[in-house]
């Protein structure tokens, strides 16, 4: 097997009004110690030796490290696994935690891509969101990056925002192509429980966009990455050219990947397991015990139930020959009447290689991939 490796950086200079993810601010003395424990955890790795062909330092925010740690883990990385040559090595980072000097050390490290937390080109939004960085920090970062050497070069936009409107993210996604990015990633907004815009949202503070507002910029958003040369290779993802992510196509793909670091998850084919989401503990164990805080074995109807709806998210869709290839029967044995509906339905449509998620479809991905839980 040839391993996706993802290692979690759990800092975050401000945690943003919409974030529910493991981040955490004002943490920063954890970090010497965070490393070094990371380092020891992957050493540790029960699968070591292995053969990888992906790394992703995603967090969090990575780049609030300096470029000396992030040269140690993928150090550890490169003595633990037996890395391939072309491997794509990405780090995440902030606007506001890069710059020239900081790319040009990571691309000394071997990091040759990088994604770009930019989220909206408003300063407005930006400020509301509780971004740290300008919407000018984001084109000079993305700049400084490309002039460092790093020209696989990803940025994330949101849209359905509150207060948000087309002409918004119909400027977002102009400035957005007039930067030299291969790659972007353009989520519609997802309330999170727990997080500062739910509750806002609930006292009445702020309102979201219409169902129908937010469908018109997700269309506006669609046709206009086509326009700027764009290809729509999974629900958010959109790539120039070859630049899709490897790493990211590996969840996608029912591939296997490895994760270190706290609440960082992973999967070997066999087995689902997350690490635990305490920073100390997490640093007092790695390398000396246990850093699993829960694990779940795949048995053959979760195997193929996680398998089409992970699928479904691609462009490209189910290919039936590879499913027969990995579970020995045919797809049609299992969902043969689920997708008949669906594609009646005008929600699925049938592909040389099996089937995808049509125009429509896209709209209703939840309601499509909840068909395939059974
Ligand atoms: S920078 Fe990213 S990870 Fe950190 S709080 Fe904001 S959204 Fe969350």
């Amino acid at each position: 097997m040839t391993l996706g490796l993802y290692v979690h950086i759990p800092f975050c200079r401000h945690k943003c009004l919409y974030c529910d993810f493991p981040s955490y601010a004002g943490l920063e003395r954890y970090r010497d110690g965070y490393v070094q424990a990371l380092c020891r955890d992957i050493a540790a790795s029960p699968y070591a030796g292995e053969e990888a062909d992906t790394i992703y330092i995603g967090g969090g925010t990575p780049s609030l490290l300096a470029a000396g740690d992030i040269d140690r883990i993928l150090k550890a990385l490169r003595q633990t696994f037996r890395m391939t040559s072309h491997a794509e090595i990405t780090v995440e980072a902030n606007p506001d935690s890069l710059d020239y000097d900081k790319a040009a050390a990571l691309a000394d490290c071997g990091v040759n891509r990088l994604s770009l937390g930019v989220q909206s080109f408003s300063d407005a939004m930006l400020s509301f969101l509780g971004r740290v960085h300008t919407a000018a920090q984001g084109e000079r970062a993305i700049q400084a990056a490309y002039d460092a050497g790093i020209h696989n070069l990803s940025l994330d936009l949101m849209y359905g925002l509150p207060g948000q409107t087309l002409a918004d993210v119909r400027r977002d996604v102009e400035r957005l192509s007039q930067l030299p990015v291969v790659h972007a990633s353009i989520y519609s907004l997802i309330v999170e429980e727990g997080t500062q815009l739910k509750a806002g949202l609930e006292k009445g503070d702020w309102q979201l966009p219409p169902d129908e507002a937010t469908e018109a910029m997700a269309q506006t958003v669609h046709d206009a990455m086509h326009g700027y040369g764009f290809h729509h290779y999974e629900i958010s993802s959109y790539a120039k050219g070859p630049f899709e992510s490897r790493h990211n196509s590996k969840y996608w793909t029912y591939e296997p990947y490895i994760g270190f670091g706290v609440s960082a998850h992973s999967f070997d084919g066999k087995m689902r397991w997350a690490n635990v989401a305490n920073i100390p503990a997490y640093i007092q164990k790695a390398g000396k015990g246990s850093v699993v805080s829960e694990s779940v074995a795949i048995d053959a109807e979760r195997a193929v139930e996680d398998y089409c709806f992970l699928a479904l998210r691609r462009r490209a869709g189910i290919d039936y020959g590879d499913y027969a290839r990995r579970f020995g029967k045919a797809i049609e044995d299992d969902f043969g009447p689920v997708i008949d509906q669906l594609v009646r339905q005008g929600l699925l449509e049938r592909t040389a290689q099996g089937c995808c998620l049509s125009e429509e479809g896209l709209g209703y991905g939840n309601y499509v991939f909840s068909k395939f839980i059974r």
